[in-house]
């Protein structure tokens, strides 16, 4: 299965792409973020009704990623076929020709585009659209507090995630200070390969710590994301000693993706469990796997990249079951094991006999 991930080709260094991403970072690292989306009434990304701040620029490049857009720490746009009226505004509005028009619709010289976003304002459907938006402090914090009636109802809060928030970590930890200081929960969502000085930042004004442990093999996890495991896991080892010395923050979550063909083995839930027990006993409120989806083609396919997960299936809930089981049985708390997601659906014996008499089963 490793020959999977062959054509996954690291082109840059990771070394070399944080620091390229670090200095465009602290131009206005106080002042402005970059954001790729602002996700309001998730019940994903940490305790009730959350609204979701998603930072761009990744310090990881994960195979499977299920937000190719957040990767790049630059501005990027994207072509939406369905609603291009083909009126060639946008070929005429380029300043750098990085757009022209094919068969197949509107093809974007991703070389050429520096992501200015004028071919945006000028296309009349929205057809295009730019991904990666600069955000004032002051701005993001009044966005974000108008669900603030959300967040009391459901015990829910704010979460910052990516990408990788920690990257523009005096902003992220500036956003999440003043809402805090509103008296609303935080949570930091973090991929955990950043400096600790960076770490550090955020840390604080965090109620929630939700930290991805992907793959417990160095060499596998180097594979699947670009980048060996082992600052992942000082960081974490850091993350669980703060939290367990400091007020604030109050929580650590594992969280764990669940995927066909990489990290979804028994052996890595199995690892993964035994590195918890030893390293993080008692410190860890839960760990959840989250299981594969495959709602992010659209993604790839506007981005013009292909995706090597394009025809892989969701899981089966057996499979799911056994790993929950297998990371029950690995020596941490059973209690805090869970998992979350979407499951392949399986007709049972009454769906398939209504299919046979002409009644179509929608999952
Ligand atoms: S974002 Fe700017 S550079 Fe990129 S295609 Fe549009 S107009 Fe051209
Ligand atoms: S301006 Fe918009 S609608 Fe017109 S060709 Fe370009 S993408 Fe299509």
């Amino acid at each position: 299965m490793v020959s999977f991930f062959r054509n996954f080709v690291i082109k840059d260094s990771i070394a070399s792409r944080l620091k390229s991403m670090r200095s465009s970072a602290t131009v206005e690292h106080m002042k402005k973020g970059l954001v790729l989306e602002i996700q309001r009434m998730s019940t994903e990304d940490g305790p009730g009704l959350r609204t979701t701040v998603f930072f761009k620029g990744c310090s990881l490049k994960c195979a499977w990623c299920h937000n190719p857009e957040s990767i790049s720490l630059l501005p990027q746009i994207h072509w939406i076929g369905s609603r291009c009226i083909g009126c060639r505004t946008c070929l005429d509005t380029c300043p750098h020709e990085a757009l022209s028009m094919t068969p197949k619709g509107i093809l974007i010289d991703r070389d050429g585009c520096d992501g200015c976003g004028l071919c945006v304002e000028e296309c009349p459907s929205t057809a295009l659209e730019l991904l990666g938006e600069s955000w004032r402090l002051e701005d993001l914090v009044r966005d974000v507090l108008k669900d603030r009636v959300y967040f009391e109802k459901s015990d829910g809060g704010v979460t910052v995630s990516g990408g990788e928030p920690t990257i523009q970590a005096d902003f992220a930890a500036e956003f999440l200070k003043q809402i805090r200081a509103q008296g609303i929960k935080t949570a930091l969502d973090t991929c955990g390969l950043c400096s600790v000085r960076a770490l550090d930042k955020l840390l604080p004004y965090a109620n929630l710590v939700l930290f991805d442990l992907k793959e417990i093999d160095t060499r596998r996890h180097l594979e699947f994301t670009g980048s060996d495991n082992r600052t992942i896991l000082e960081n974490l080892v850091h993350a669980a000693d703060y939290i367990d010395s400091h007020l604030y923050p109050e929580g650590l979550w594992i969280r764990t993706p669940i995927i066909p063909g990489a990290t979804d083995t028994e052996r890595n839930i199995n690892g993964i469990g035994a590195w918890i027990k030893t390293h993080l006993d008692q410190k860890v409120k839960r760990w959840e796997l989250c299981a594969f989806n495959n709602l992010c083609r659209d993604k790839y396919a506007r981005l013009g990249l292909t995706w090597q997960f394009e025809n892989a299936d969701l899981l089966e809930e057996n499979h799911i079951q056994q790993l929950v089981s297998v990371a029950k049985h690995s020596g941490v708390n059973p209690d805090i094991v869970h998992w979350s997601g979407s499951l392949k659906f399986e007709a049972s014996e009454t769906d398939r006999e209504s299919e046979k008499n002409g009644l179509k089963i929608v999952p």
